[in-house]
């Protein structure tokens, strides 16, 4: 029978973990603050951020929403995002991307202060989690681990497969799994064989941004697969990179989507979030 690995189960086994954790600190008159930018309106973003402050309030933190016009400057801006690195409220930023086109993507996420930087995008924290050394964790790759670790599937001498070398899922992701002793390929669109060597996968992780790419063929059967794609197909219905109808006859374990990957990236940031509070709390 194959497994299917529920994020939504998952995360909300988390999210409880984390709304403890949050009303703990509310005794000690600490209150978890996250501040979620958006600029513009682009139509997926604002599910997202709607789906992240219902999260928020879910578990107590208090979350500070800033919508911003499509022709913000960059450094109207930047001139935000100080004032918030220098708000004692505000544990967390999180600048929902992608920005408009005229915005300076990189100026803005190196100017978040490194221990606010609840997505782990900063060059900093990036370095950070070259080294094994980290306060935060990207929420995506960091959930895929997190659902990996709560189905008992141990990464250790595995031969995990990453398709995707993005900077927010790809590459840490291979990281990750890498900190976790697994052996690891990343492909990506100039990769040649892909077939052979995902089918060499004992893990396949699929962060590709195409409709049910990754075919039945594609993967080794017993395989475990982690979809982390959120594409809108012909139909109009969310669906993810993998062909889940045919590829969970030939894997051992498959997340959906949705209902996957998710929900998960969502609980993560929370859980960054309250780490950013101890951190600034407890750590001076
Ligand atoms: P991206 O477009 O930045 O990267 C896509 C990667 O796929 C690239 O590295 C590219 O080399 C690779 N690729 C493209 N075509 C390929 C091909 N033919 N063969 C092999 N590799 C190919 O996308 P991203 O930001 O990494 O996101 C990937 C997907 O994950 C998207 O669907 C995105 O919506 C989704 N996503 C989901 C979550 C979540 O919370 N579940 C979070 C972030 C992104």
């Amino acid at each position: 029978m194959t497994k299917i690995i529920n994020g939504k189960e998952i995360s909300a086994y988390l999210k409880n973990k984390i709304k403890d954790e949050v009303a703990a600190l509310k005794q000690n008159n600490i209150n978890v603050g996250l501040a979620v930018i958006m600029v513009g309106n682009n139509p997926a973003s604002k599910v997202y951020v709607a789906n992240k402050e219902k999260a928020c309030e879910q578990l107590g933190i208090i979350s500070y929403k800033y919508e911003l016009p499509e022709d913000t400057t960059n450094e109207q801006l930047l001139e935000l995002i100080q004032k918030l690195n220098s708000d004692n409220n505000v544990n967390g930023i999180l600048c929902q991307l992608p920005l408009p086109n005229h915005l300076d993507e990189k100026l803005i996420i190196n100017s978040i202060n490194p221990e606010k930087d609840v997505d782990a995008f900063h060059p900093q924290n990036v370095g950070k989690i070259m080294i094994g050394d980290y306060d935060y964790l990207p929420c995506t790759p960091a959930g895929v681990i997190e659902m990996l670790n709560y189905e008992n599937i141990d990464i250790t001498s595995k031969n995990c497969v990453v398709i995707g070398r993005s900077n927010i899922v790809g590459k840490p992701m291979a990281m990750l799994l890498l900190h976790n002793n697994g052996t690891v390929t990343i492909c990506h669109s100039k990769t040649k064989n892909l077939k052979e060597i995902c089918r060499s996968a004992d893990i396949l992780v699929a962060a590709i941004g195409k409709p049910r790419f990754v075919t039945a063929d594609m993967v080794k059967p017993g395989a475990v697969v982690i979809d982390v794609g959120i594409n809108r197909c012909e139909d109009g219905k969310l669906c993810g990179d993998v062909d889940f109808e045919n590829v969970q006859n030939v894997a051992s374990a498959i997340t959906p989507v949705p209902g996957g990957v998710g929900p998960m990236t969502i609980a993560l940031l929370m859980k960054n979030t309250v780490t950013a509070a101890k951190k600034m709390n407890f750590n001076k």
